[in-house]
């Protein structure tokens, strides 16, 4: 193999898909599948993905676990390791968390909004235990009271507001600080939230910023269309925010303040869970694929258009993802290490549907005009 004028890369690691979950909210039963969407993530110089498991009503955690290990046995293309979700605070949290810490898990994801929410009692509590267990809490951070109280507003960008986000992140900062819990804001969308992430680093919170594609490059214009119909493509939660709120989070990249882009992959069918919606947008489905572009779009907007080095894209997409869920044998190319390789080439592309691996009917990034793809994964 010939690797001459392209760059030899560690392969890039998403910390953050959401592979099963459209099925488990009835959505569909053909999207979204481990099998197709780890074969995008490869296509694109992913090698290994983290999705999560959603444990049942009365479930415990590690039952949750191992149903779900069963469950993707044998279909996955890329490697993979899973986070754990809290929706619960049980009396036997802490001894169900050291046997998760035994299982190799080193994320627990909770969710400030939706029924899966916990109290910000709860969420100290689980901040703690984690602390002592030294793992890493994923936090979704929207205050569930203001998007209750906007929750009627038309326009989808006013339901769930930035200063929900906002509001819940300051909480949230304030209880990495006095809990000392390794912390990990997921999909930042608005400057606000990156200004109060960055003053809790500077205090010595052990934080981290976690951001991903579509909240740099797409914004809230997406969704001011006359017919929403093509805005239904872009429903996400949190949504897209302003371009001044894109501007901010490519600073943050540019800065070092944000410490991984990952994508929140959703799939859903266009024609099917979102476009038919357009008149109650309620009923739509939230979430947006972005697997196998990630690398794609981060070089892009990073390192073609804003002189980041080759050096900090790998730190975004692939070291600092390893270092944070302690996944030591991978993120860098060294003797010893798991040789997942990917040699990229510096080759400008349109996105067309066509070329996509991941099982869906559409691409919010459809039509763009991309630099930097992988030629071969090893
Ligand atoms: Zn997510």
């Amino acid at each position: 193999m010939d690797a001459e004028d392209n760059y030899v890369f560690p392969g890039f690691i998403d910390t953050h898909t959401h592979l099963e979950l459209p099925k488990r909210l009835g959505f569909s039963k053909d999207t979204n599948d481990f099998e197709t969407e780890t074969m995008a993530a490869l296509a694109g110089g992913t090698t290994t993905i983290f999705d999560f498991v959603l444990p049942e009503k009365n479930e415990s955690l590690i039952d949750a676990l191992n149903r779900k290990v069963k469950y993707y046995e044998g279909t996955a293309n890329c490697k993979y390791q899973f986070h754990v979700v809290l929706t619960e605070v049980k009396d036997n949290l802490y001894e169900q968390l050291k046997q998760l810490k035994r299982k190799g898990i080193k994320g627990i994801k909770i969710y400030t909004t939706y029924d899966k929410r916990l109290t910000n009692e709860e969420i100290i509590k689980v901040m703690n235990y984690c602390s002592k267990l030294d793992l890493v809490v994923l936090v979704h951070c929207e205050d569930n009271a203001i998007i209750e109280y906007c929750k009627n507003k038309h326009n989808y960008n006013f339901k769930r507001p930035a200063k929900a986000e906002e509001n819940a992140v300051y909480t949230i900062a304030n209880y990495a600080l006095i809990t000392k819990c390794i912390t990990y804001f997921c999909n930042i969308s608005c400057s606000k939230s990156v200004e109060i992430i960055k003053r809790i680093k500077q205090k010595g919170g052990k934080v981290y910023l976690e951001t991903c594609p579509h909240y740099l490059i797409l914004n809230s214009s997406k969704y001011l269309k006359s017919s929403l119909k093509e805005g239904t493509k872009f429903l996400v939660s949190p949504p897209l925010r302003e371009e001044k709120d894109n501007k901010a989070l490519i600073e943050a990249c540019l800065d070092g303040t944000v410490d991984l882009i990952s994508t929140d992959h959703c799939a859903y069918l266009f024609e099917e869970h979102k476009k038919k919606y357009y008149y109650d947008i309620s009923k739509a489905a939230e979430g947006i694929p972005g697997i196998q572009l990630r690398p794609s779009l981060i070089y892009t907007i990073l390192v073609k258009e804003r002189g980041f080095s080759v050096e900090n894209f790998v730190k975004l997409l692939s070291y600092n993802p390893s270092r944070i869920f302690s996944v030591y044998d991978r993120g860098y190319i060294r003797e010893g290490a798991t040789a997942d390789i990917v040699i990229w080439e510096d080759k400008k592309f349109k996105v067309n549907i066509e070329d996509l691996h991941e099982g869906t009917d559409y691409s919010p990034y459809e039509g763009m005009e991309l630099v930097g793809k992988a030629k071969y994964v090893l």
